[in-house]
């Protein structure tokens, strides 16, 4: 059993449905009811993206392998209606990545935990420390709020929207 945290991004079509949809799909992967952020949107980053986004983390406790998780959840956004071979960035239904597994640091071609990005997008990192304020980076030991403070400012709004 690990826990696994899941970063959450959508900017086409209802976004709210497309979340609301993930997390039913992750509660069916968890032991646990997924603790879920709330609803954060997000400017577009990256050319290829044009819409604003939504963006939340849930954390999930899973009996699935690492691999065998980002296997279910490319699955997920492919049946769900993601084009996969859109260029990286582009416009997205869903969007499900894996920022950390079960603490562990993993670096395959296919996988990377934490996630590489992940300390440089305050639309993760900001959701993240609602889940778990008492975060800290598994590599570096830096806390959640030491992460904020040193990434690239962008604008994250939080909503009241329930999902
Ligand atoms: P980014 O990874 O910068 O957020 P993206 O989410 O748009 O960009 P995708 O097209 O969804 O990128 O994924 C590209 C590949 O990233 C996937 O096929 C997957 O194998 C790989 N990948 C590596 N590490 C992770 C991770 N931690 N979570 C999800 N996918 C990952
Ligand atoms: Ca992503
Ligand atoms: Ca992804």
């Amino acid at each position: 059993m690990a826990k696994a945290v899941i970063a959450l991004g959508s900017n086409l079509g209802d976004r709210l449905a497309h979340f609301a949809n993930a997390r039913r799909f992750l509660s069916t992967l968890s032991t646990v009811p997924p603790e879920a952020s709330s609803i954060y949107e997000t400017e577009p980053v990256g050319e290829a993206s044009t819409h604003p986004y939504f963006n939340a983390v849930c954390a999930i406790e899973t009996e699935l392998d690492a691999m065998s998780l980002l296997d279910v959840l490319k699955r997920y956004e492919q049946e769900y209606g993601r084009d996969p071979s859109a260029p990286r960035w582009s416009n997205r239904t869903i969007d499900l990545d894996i920022i950390d597994y079960g603490r562990q640091v993993i670096s395959r071609q296919r996988l990377q935990v934490p996630h590489p990005e992940y300390g440089n997008r305050l639309f993760v990192l900001v959701p993240l420390r609602e889940v778990l304020p008492g975060w800290r980076d598994v590599r570096s030991g830096q806390t959640v709020d030491e992460l904020i403070a040193s990434s690239p400012k962008i604008e994250v709004s939080k909503t009241s929207l329930k999902w």
